[in-house]
């Protein structure tokens, strides 16, 4: 038998309507590329994005068409989320830190119509523009003002959006009908397109409200600083609106010192991003000798939050929200906040818990598999591949057939790549991604455990561990090293501080220093390039 009740599509427009309603005065405060800070109210945006629709509309733009952006976060940014879903079409986020290579690739394989950037990137754009497809059209998100001189035939946004009539009726959609696309990176091979829809957009905005309700509620400050160009700003843009928080967005200045005066004087009460940006925050508090006042939670994903870290924030009075997801999951699949009785524990029994990568919110499934692809226990010490299974979780990747049938198995699954522990009461523990594990004499060595035991050193002010091919172990690792200060360090003391809770074969062979880590286009240490580098690294044991 069948329940008896309405069937309303799930529409990202509507999360924008409800926040007209309810929360219509909570703001989108922007730093903006021009310069200067920008505010509107949720109110005020909802009008904007109306006309935004009807320019789009304009453009001869409509159902299915992929419209690209590649610009920072902030206002404009945002009503291009919502109006360009709005009308059915699907909002295309390009990494402005992609190679040249990759952005013409996703632009052609997305068939990008229209290219909406900040003025940043005017020169990336005029740079490719031969290689970008044919017909392409591309709008400047600023005001008559400020338009480049430039030898493109560039539209400028205010001046589409002052030609406008506010008044639209957006078309009814198929709550599965695509919403946005954005593709993977810093993986070999060509980037893969993770395709979302409505349905999966609105669920997994409902899915973060309930599983960050810290942060995300009526009254908070969100600074995203984790950017719109990838994967949707986690969800932000939605579940801010949704749950009535303002947000804060940052532009394009992402240093300590920036973040810490806009969280100051925006009163930012909680934050977002990857480890990388919060190195800088924590050297400017440092500096500064006091935390942004109202800075309430920190949530820190997309790698490992080392120990030494989430330490430091904790003894600011920052609680420290580890989160676990990925492009594929809209993203988020874990979040490590603690509740009573847990929340009672020593300090370092809390840190213990908070290394790890939380629990699995409401909505997403987690199983980890061994070689064979049989269910291991969830008895936090079997490690084995993690696979998805969820309602914000692609079942595969856009136009990429043999991508997706290698993603998802026999029963529905997606496989993460990420190798991990699940414990009795539901902590997940990330060992690594597969690829990063370093494989010694028949035994696996967790990069990720080693970086945090040598971050905790005061020498160390970041640092990667990386597998070297050794004729007679296959791999043995190797610590990479950011000096706090290049001139007095030594790796000696460093490695007596690992030899303390390394067992002998985890040790790293050997350490070398290096003035700063490669990151991927998404802020994250690329163990690709820095294996790439140390690829014909002689290990002391083999030096004639
Ligand atoms: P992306 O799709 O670029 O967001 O990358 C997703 C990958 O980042 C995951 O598969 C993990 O390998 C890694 N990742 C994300 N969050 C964490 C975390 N909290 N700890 C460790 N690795 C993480």
């Amino acid at each position: 038998m069948q329940g008896k009740m309405m069937h309303r599509p799930l529409s990202i427009m509507d999360i924008l309507k409800f926040a007209r309603d309810t929360h219509g005065d909570a703001e989108i405060v922007s730093a903006t590329v021009e310069g200067d800070i920008h505010r509107q109210t949720y109110r005020e945006t909802y009008t904007r994005v109306c006309r935004l629709g009807q320019v789009l509309q304009g453009l001869g733009l409509g159902l299915g068409d992929r419209i690209a952006t590649m610009a920072w976060n902030g206002y404009r940014h945002f009503e291009l989320y919502y109006a360009i879903s709005g009308i059915g079409a699907v909002c295309h986020t390009l990494n402005p830190r992609l190679s040249p290579d990759q952005l013409i690739y996703i632009t052609h394989h997305a068939d990008d119509k229209v290219l909406f950037l900040d003025l940043t990137f005017v020169p990336i754009v005029e740079a490719l523009v031969d290689k970008l497809p044919k017909g392409m059209r591309f709008v400047v998100m600023t005001d008559a003002a400020h338009m480049p001189d430039s030898a493109l035939d560039l539209l400028c946004y205010e001046d589409l959006m002052d030609a406008a009539d506010k008044e639209i009726v957006w078309p009814e959609l198929d709550e599965n009908t695509a919403s946005s696309l954005c593709y993977t990176s810093g993986t070999t091979g060509n980037p893969k397109g993770a395709l979302y829809s409505h349905r999966s957009t609105v669920l997994h905005a409902m899915m973060g409200g309930i599983s960050f309700q810290n942060s995300l509620r009526c009254g908070a400050r969100i600074l995203p600083v984790v950017p719109l160009f990838h994967v949707n700003a986690w969800g932000l843009p939605y579940g801010a609106p949704m749950t009535g928080a303002s947000i804060v967005f940052p532009g394009p200045k992402l240093d300590g010192a920036s973040i810490w005066e806009l969280m100051e004087n925006e009163a930012v009460s909680s934050a977002w991003g990857v480890p990388t940006v919060w190195l800088g925050l924590l050297a400017e508090i440092q500096a500064k000798g006091r935390r942004p006042h109202n800075f309430n939670e920190v949530i820190i994903g997309g790698s490992a939050a080392p120990r030494s870290m989430i330490a430091q924030f904790e003894d600011l009075g920052t609680n420290v929200c580890h989160a676990w997801g990925m492009t594929e999951m809209s993203p988020i699949g874990t979040q490590g906040n603690l509740d009573a009785p847990l929340s009672n524990l020593p300090l370092e029994d809390r840190l213990d818990l908070k290394m790890r990568q939380g629990r699995r919110i409401f909505g997403v499934d987690l199983k980890i598999v061994d070689d064979q692809g049989t269910a291991l226990p969830h008895d936090g010490k079997s490690t084995g591949e993690l696979f998805v299974r969820g309602n914000a979780i692609i079942s595969g990747y856009f136009e990429n057939p043999e991508a997706s049938a290698a993603a998802i198995d026999g029963e529905g699954w997606f496989g993460t790549g990420d190798v991990a522990a699940i414990s009795p009461d539901g902590f997940l523990q990330i060992t690594d991604r597969a690829k990063d594990l370093i494989k010694s004499g028949g035994e696996w060595i967790s990069s990720i455990d080693v970086e945090n035991m040598a971050m905790a050193h005061p020498s160390v002010a970041n640092c990667a561990v990386i597998a070297i091919a050794h004729p007679k172990w296959d791999e043995r690792p190797l610590l990479v090293v950011v000096p706090a200060d290049a001139d007095s360090f030594d790796p000696a003391p460093v490695l007596d501080h690992l030899r303390r809770d390394l067992a002998k074969y985890q040790m790293p062979d050997d350490v070398v220093t290096i003035d700063a880590l490669p990151l991927t286009a998404t802020g994250k240490v690329s163990k690709m390039t820095l294996r790439e580098r140390f690829a014909d690294y002689v290990l002391p044991d083999l030096r004639t």
